[in-house]
């Protein structure tokens, strides 16, 4: 057992005989009391745990629930412990077992239907967590919670109208989540209507999705493509360059698709204007330029010259790679170049997922835009 997991279960362990106490004999009534008081059971349950028989101390204290019906916070508790642990099907067999009390007090009851929709949500069985939490959401006291797993499941489902359904109704009982999530709901509606063709409807979605939050580089993003079907190149770059400007984490994967839209021509200008607008800000926004020039092929451009040498003659790790010698070096960057063709490239700054691609959405932990550029941290 690890000390974590040895950590987490001594806390249950004070949580179960603390709820025991409790139970038996109500808080400041006869204390202390000695554990040879407790039920034998219970010790045996706890021996269970500590041993790492986990179903056979399930099993012992749900049996003994039957017998005491005080300690039904402390089986909350165990049970909110093994979602967390991602051990649904035991949290589900214990807020089941509560629900199948018919002594159960109705808030206790209302508690355990939102419990039981959360390790339904956990399992991924949406439409069982959606059906419970709409039905907790008529609850005063859980609406708040229940509102707001709601829109979780919206979310997994790809219903964004919902989404922002419950996320008005979070805002109505001022217990919304920021803006932006929002926004992004509104951005994935208008993504949808581009799909559709509805560039009109996208574009109404797009402003009102900016009403919420701004700057929304994702939102200029997606206006940049609509004015690239109608055939405005210009306002497409216009669009892709703020997005750029909002976002420098986008280079990556924009760049190419910026140098496309202005045409062989005007790519030096335009680099050269990148390069003006990263150095006005930091080092590393000049870092991320030149990592995304290079990952895009654009070695050799004239532009970047002096600012691929910039940055990997100062920079902490990428200097000892640095020889000072044109012929070398232009063979390092061609190196790292394909190393980078290669390499996990965005980084969920919540939860640490990487991966290749860039998302809005984290896949793993369903943060809104929290992905960073990942390969420029790992050589800083
Ligand atoms: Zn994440």
């Amino acid at each position: 057992m690890t000390e974590l997991s040895l950590l987490t279960w001594a806390l249950v362990v004070a949580a179960l005989v603390l709820g025991i106490l409790a139970g038996h004999f109500g808080w400041g009534k006869r204390w202390p009391v000695s554990l040879k008081q407790l039920h034998p059971d219970y010790l045996t349950g706890l021996d269970y745990l500590v041993t790492e028989q986990p179903d056979r101390a399930l099993d012992m204290f749900l049996k003994l629930m039957d017998a005491n019906a005080d300690t039904i916070e402390t089986h909350f508790a165990l049970g909110s412990l093994y979602r967390r642990r991602g051990e649904v099907e035991r949290a589900i067999r214990i807020h089941q077992n509560l629900l199948a009390r018919a002594t159960l007090a109705p808030e206790h009851r209302e508690q355990a239907l939102l419990a039981l929709a959360q390790d339904y949500l956990r399992a991924g069985l949406l439409d069982r967590a959606e059906g419970l939490f709409q039905q907790v959401s008529e609850v005063p006291r859980l609406r708040a919670s229940a509102l707001d797993a709601l829109r979780l499941v919206y979310e997994r489902q790809h219903d964004w109208q919902q989404a922002l359904g419950a996320f008005r109704h979070l805002q109505h009982i001022k217990a919304a989540p920021p803006l932006k999530v929002a926004a992004h709901y509104l951005c994935e509606l208008a993504a949808l209507a581009m799909e559709r063709g509805d560039a009109m409807g996208a574009r109404q979605l797009l402003r009102e999705a900016r009403a919420q939050s701004s700057p929304l580089p994702r939102a200029a993003l997606l206006r940049a493509q609509i004015a690239q079907t109608e055939a405005q190149p210009q306002l497409a770059v216009r669009l892709l360059r703020q997005a750029l400007t909002e976002a420098p984490e986008l280079l990556q994967e924009e760049l190419p698709h910026l140098l496309e839209l202005v045409g062989p021509q005007a790519r030096d200008l335009v680099l050269v204007e990148l390069v003006a607008q990263a150095e006005s800000r930091d080092i590393g926004e000049l870092k991320r330029l030149v990592f995304a020039a290079i990952a895009a092929g654009l070695v050799d451009a004239p532009p970047l010259r002096a600012s691929i040498e910039r940055v990997f003659s100062q920079d902490a790790t990428l200097k000892a790679v640095w020889r000072a010698d044109p012929v070398q070096d232009a063979h390092t960057v061609h190196e790292i170049g394909a190393l980078l063709a290669n390499a996990e490239k965005y980084r969920c700054i919540e939860c640490g997922f990487s991966g290749r691609n860039f998302y809005w959405h984290c896949p793993a932990c369903h943060a809104w835009a929290s992905f960073e550029a990942y390969a420029i941290v790992k050589l800083r």
